[in-house]
């Protein structure tokens, strides 16, 4: 039997180099070894309030991209979070066992109330049990997630653990982070500091749909500094970024030559900058193709949806029907 996989990207915009490092390249790498469902998680974007047209807007926006990456819909299962109402049930139950403190230690909802300080809803404080009940709703025991999920992980283990203790069960298995780099993947944004990310503003990220003309704009405008100031000194955060950015979308010897130049305190921004947007250029290209085409073939998107939802719904209700049996649910 193949291993379950689950895996989920908020639509709360377009899928950036972050996303794709982090989670999208795997999910195309693992869709022909696993039991793969891909989900499009629009009840987790629910917390920051978008419009109806934006919120569906950003699902297609989603779906589209994830059938551009490479995620082949004959091959795992592509759906839409809300089309699945089983999670939404299974989160239920998970929250009744979720603890306040615990819930409130996560970093990520740590973040979020210095981010959106008029808007910390009982949404951001149960992200983390809405994503077990993603993982745990198929059972699965891989999750292709970046470096920051990796505390939800942890967290969805424990809640895991905890009903089975509780319903003295086996019923869900561990699931872990996966990554086929041998290390978690951070990519860092354009801003000097931190992940990109989306909340962090468009200009720190290079979003798969950008075009040749805004990566340039972008990754020109990205915080470096004045220059090193002695020979084979560390490289600053802001520094780091721009190389750590060029270790994901450029060769080995275009790395090693700027690397050589800055170590010999005879860099030049701009030019590394340059080549480092051509670099991202070349990445995308074919990608942002892809976008552009299949974004004119409603017709396709929708199949592929009712498709996926359809498998996704029958996974999940078997796991529902034995949940509630666990708990005690009986008909009379
Ligand atoms: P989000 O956009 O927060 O819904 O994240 C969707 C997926 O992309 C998750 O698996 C994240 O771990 C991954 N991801 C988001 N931003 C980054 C980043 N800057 N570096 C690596 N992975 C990321």
């Amino acid at each position: 039997m193949k291993e379950t996989v689950v895996s989920g990207i908020r639509p709360t915009g377009k899928l950036h180099l972050g996303n794709y490092f982090g989670a999208v390249t795997n999910f195309v790498k693992m869709q022909y070894d696993y039991n793969c469902y891909f989900f499009i998680a629009d009840l987790h974007s629910l917390t920051t309030h978008p419009t109806p047209d934006d919120l569906h807007g950003y699902v297609r926006h989603v779906l589209v991209e994830y059938l551009a990456c490479g995620i082949n819909p004959e091959e795992s299962t592509i759906y839409i979070q809300s089309d699945v109402p089983e999670v939404a049930e299974l989160y239920l139950y998970l929250n009744m066992n979720a603890y306040l403190g615990e819930l409130e230690r996560s970093t990520s909802f740590k973040d979020k109330i210095r981010s959106q300080p008029d808007n910390v809803n009982a949404g951001l404080l149960t992200y983390p049990s809405l994503m077990a009940a993603d993982i745990l709703l198929h059972r699965a025991t891989k999750v292709p997630v970046g470096k920051d999920q990796e505390q939800h992980l942890e967290m969805t283990r424990t809640f895991g653990n905890r009903f089975n203790r509780l319903y003295k069960t086996d019923f869900f298995p561990e699931p872990y982070a996966f990554n086929y780099a041998q290390n978690l993947v951070k990519v860092p944004g354009l801003d000097g500091k931190g992940k990109m990310s989306k909340s962090e503003g468009d200009s720190n990220c290079i979003y798969l749909s950008d075009s040749p003309e805004i990566i340039r704009k972008k990754v020109s405008r990205a915080v470096s500094d004045s220059g090193p100031t002695s020979e084979n000194q560390t490289k600053p955060e802001a520094i780091q970024n721009l190389f750590d950015l060029m270790k994901i979308v450029s060769s080995a010897d275009t790395i090693s030559h700027f690397d050589s130049l800055y170590n010999k305190m005879e860099i030049r921004y701009g030019d590394l900058k340059k080549q480092l947007a051509e670099d991202m250029i070349i990445f995308n290209t074919p990608i942002r193709e892809r976008i552009e085409e299949l974004s004119k073939d409603t017709s396709y998107l929708r199949q592929v949806a009712r498709h996926g939802a359809l498998k996704a719904r029958e996974s999940a209700s078997e796991t529902i029907r034995e949940v509630r049996k666990l708990i005690g649910f009986k008909s009379f």
